[in-house]
């Protein structure tokens, strides 16, 4: 198939200053850890370390905690929401003076196309703290009594998929509803955090309103178990979520957890198949699969399985993959060297159980994390690649013959969090969307985000709902 070669077309990294080493944003301002430790973050696509942040110990989250406590009593729970609001709104008008910086800073650490990061991630956190501004002096009309109270403090931990999005996805309702906030960002991925920081300093929120401490699991498990904390919201893996949910079981922390996902995506007979096919590579592709709710499993109706694997893999063959900050690349880097190990440990297994694995041609840079767009095909409910979350660019595909059948398979999984369904029958749509078991239903569409819609999921995909009205009962003591 002839096919244009693009000119490399690479954003400029020139929009961004990166400091040699950050230290932790506590009550307004950037101080070194007590214990002096710290630790690198690299570019993923070149290996490249891009600046030293600091480890949090206890102390430091301690000292972050009580800073949150401080402003939340004296300063935060005292600011009518229509002043909390203009705060928020002025953190969204930065983050969308700064989009450029702040989406090249984020394609440098996480690895991802600057054609998402630029397109959907950071407009993505203008428009949440927008929606939760707009929030923020009408909560009593949220259906949560007629003056609904904050919670105090909310420690926060997120994964390094969504970095500067699950940031916002966390601190604007927290804020909005009148709590304090101590976040702490995944080890891989802290820079945007950090601008974030910057971002607050120069929105002048008062000290301590906002606090942001780096590190791994160690700081995190410090932060949701500090006696401090009157709210747990955490983002991440559901192996994780379960230590956290037992660690905060004999306290009274009001808990929220967002945990992973084996989305099915559903592609019937009648649908139109090239739209089907682009919702296919978006479902699974974007973002290098790295998505909780992505469209892992594809489940196609019998009748039409040759005709959209056909389609599909022509289609594949077309993505590039390469240069996270070339604005043609559709498919970057992997986040770290321990997803593409899981990554690649779980695409064995499918071969080893008897799937078969397809990839389209296509050069892997030698430096850097990589790993192709993969099909499987020849998948059955039994095998790990159906069942387990890879979290990569991985795609098991599953047939079926009746409607029963594929409501059936797609909620025959331990998560709950997403769904897909390619159908031109309205009434179709329907059914399904009232079968299936998870907390979003896509139609004709999938991967859509938007701050008015909760999102949240069912099983071990999680509890508690982020975005919309839905997602405000979280950060009140209701
Ligand atoms: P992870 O659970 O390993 O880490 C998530 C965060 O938790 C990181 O900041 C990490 O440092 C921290 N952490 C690790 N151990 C901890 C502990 N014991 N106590 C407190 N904090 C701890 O997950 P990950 O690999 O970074 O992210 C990928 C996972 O996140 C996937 O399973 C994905 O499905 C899930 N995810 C879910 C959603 C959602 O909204 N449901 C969104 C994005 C990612």
């Amino acid at each position: 198939m002839p096919k244009f070669e693009y000119a490399p077309a690479p954003e400029s990294r020139a929009v961004v200053s990166l400091r040699e080493s950050y230290g932790l944003f506590i009550n307004g301002e950037f101080s070194p850890g007590v214990d002096g430790r710290a630790f690198k973050t690299i570019s993923p696509a070149t290996e490249e370390v891009l600046a030293e942040v600091t480890e949090a110990g206890p102390a430091d989250v301690d000292r972050a905690v009580t800073a949150a406590r401080k402003a939340y009593e004296h300063t935060w729970s005292q600011l009518p929401g229509k002043e909390r609001a203009k705060y928020l709104f002025r953190i969204a008008r930065i983050v969308q003076e700064k989009a450029r910086e702040l989406a090249v800073l984020e394609s440098l650490d996480n690895g991802k196309p600057i054609r998402e990061s630029r397109d959907v991630d950071i407009p993505l956190v203008a428009a949440h703290f927008f929606y939760h501004a707009g929030w923020a002096d009408k909560l009593e009309y949220a259906g949560y009594g007629p003056a609904p109270r904050a919670l105090g403090v909310a420690g926060q931990v997120i994964p390094w998929n969504f970095p500067l999005l699950m940031l916002a996805w966390k601190i604007a309702p927290a804020l909005a509803c009148g709590n304090t906030v101590v976040l702490k960002p995944a080890e891989t991925t802290p820079l945007t955090a950090l601008a974030f920081a910057e971002i607050c300093q120069q929105a002048d929120l008062p000290p301590g309103v906002v606090n942001i401490v780096t590190g791994a699991g160690e700081t995190g498990r410090a932060l949701v178990t500090h006696p401090g904390i009157d709210k747990v919201a955490f983002t991440g893996s559901t192996e994780v979520g379960i230590q956290i949910a037992r660690a905060c079981a004999p306290s009274r922390k009001k808990v929220t957890l967002e945990l992973g996902g084996k989305a099915a995506n559903i592609v019937f007979e009648d649908a139109p198949v090239d739209q089907a096919v682009e919702g296919i590579v978006n479902g699974i592709f974007f973002n290098q699969g790295h998505v909780c709710c992505a469209g892992s499993r594809l489940l196609v109706q019998e009748s039409v399985y040759s005709e959209v694997l056909a389609s599909l893999r022509r289609r594949l063959a077309t993505l590039r993959l390469g240069d996270p900050l070339d604005k043609n690349t559709d498919v970057g880097a992997i986040n770290s060297a321990a997803q593409l190990a899981k990554i690649r440990e779980l695409s064995e297994v499918g071969e080893a159980e008897g799937a078969q694995r397809w990839s389209p041609p296509c050069e892997l840079p030698v430096k850097g994390f990589w790993f192709p767009p993969t099909v499987f095909t020849g998948v059955s409910q039994a095998h790990r690649i159906a069942r387990e979350e890879i979290f990569g660019p991985v795609l098991s595909v599953l047939t079926f013959r009746t409607p029963a059948e594929a409501v059936e398979k797609a909620n025959n999984t331990p998560y709950g969090l997403s769904a897909g369904v390619w159908t031109e029958k309205g009434s179709m749509i329907l059914w399904m969307a009232s079968r299936l078991r998870a907390g979003v239903v896509w139609a004709n569409t999938f991967n859509k985000f938007d701050p008015t819609s909760p999102f949240g999921g069912y099983k071990e995909s999680g509890y508690g709902r982020e975005g919309g009205r839905h997602g405000l009962e979280a950060y009140f003591d209701v």
